[in-house]
């Protein structure tokens, strides 16, 4: 190999800017290939004339997929039999015709969306944090089924689907749920072919659910994401179970002895986040979906 030249300050100056140049265009590739906003093949078709995206590596490619992921990847190239330190611009002819073929579109039909399971002690701001959720793209929020009596302003089919305790038995015993638990003095359910309808789709799902629900779902689907939603504090948890004026005193006591169980079990989840602002959860929890 040939003694690499040497550089005046100057051109390492020049050739640490262009390389940074390069690193920034192709992580904004990347986020545009995670929004579904370029498929794969225009990457490739980009690289022709774009410097920074012919150097971008094959593997950082096909993980910025959405639905995709590290694990998968690595099984995808190996598949495909391109070595993993390959480069856009070192794609042989056949090889660019495969991977076009493997991620033909919509984007990647082949490819799952992502679960992701919401959870964390009641009064934390899990609802208003799937509600906030329900009008984003990158989510398809699930409605549960619930035995317990709707609030004001609840709607069925909306908040909940409200279910008698014979309805709600009857779906146990067809099989329905994707997982179902009981909850100071209630039953809550996720109706089980919605949810994977959704993924079949190719859309990332988010159950907001109990933590023992939570743990069902991993048990059955362990590429499940779980997301424990924390307090910024105790004292604001407390705050907010007291002031809920929609359930009876006996109900809130309830509850704020049941979060303190809660909260013990955050080391169980994948992932904890804390909930200060709503906005800022939601746009992690899009950013959890796409890595
Ligand atoms: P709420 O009655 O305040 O709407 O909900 C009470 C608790 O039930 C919350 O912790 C909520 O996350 C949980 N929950 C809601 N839907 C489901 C579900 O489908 N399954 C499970 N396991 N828990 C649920």
């Amino acid at each position: 190999m040939s003694k690499p030249p040497v550089l005046t300050p100057e051109q390492r100056r020049a050739a640490l800017e262009k390389a940074k140049q390069f690193r920034q265009r192709r992580s904004v590739v990347k986020s545009d290939i995670k929004a579904q906003k370029l498929t794969v093949s225009q990457v490739i078709d980009l690289a022709q004339n774009d410097e920074a995206v012919a150097k971008m590596r094959v593997i950082e490619l096909i993980e910025s997929v959405p639905g995709v992921g590290k694990i998968r990847a690595q099984s995808l190239i190996s598949k495909l039999d391109i070595s993993p330190s390959r480069r856009i611009a070192g794609l042989g002819a056949h090889q660019r015709a495969n991977i076009v073929k493997e991620f033909a579109l919509p984007i990647d039909s082949s490819a799952h969306g992502r679960l992701v399971v919401l959870s964390g002690p009641g009064g934390v701001g899990k609802s208003s944090v799937a509600k906030a959720l329900r009008l984003r793209d990158e989510f398809w929020v699930s409605v549960s089924a619930t035995t317990r009596a709707p609030r004001i302003n609840e709607k069925n089919g909306v908040d909940y689907f409200f279910y008698s305790d014979e309805e709600f038995d009857q779906a146990i015993k067809d099989g329905k749920f994707l997982e179902w638990a009981s909850f100071a003095g209630a039953r809550y359910g996720t109706p089980k072919q919605p949810v994977m309808s959704a993924l079949a789709e190719g859309k990332n799902v988010l159950l907001e659910i109990d933590i023992d629900g939570a743990k069902q779902v991993k048990a059955h689907e362990p590429s499940a994401l779980l997301v424990f939603l924390e307090p910024p504090t105790w004292e604001e948890l407390v705050a907010r179970l007291e002031g809920r004026g929609t359930d009876s005193e006996e109900r809130r006591a309830a509850r704020l002895a049941l979060a303190q169980e809660e909260l013990a079990q955050a080391s169980y989840f994948d992932k904890s986040l804390v909930n200060d602002q709503v906005d800022a959860v939601v746009e992690h929890l899009i950013v959890l979906a796409s890595s």
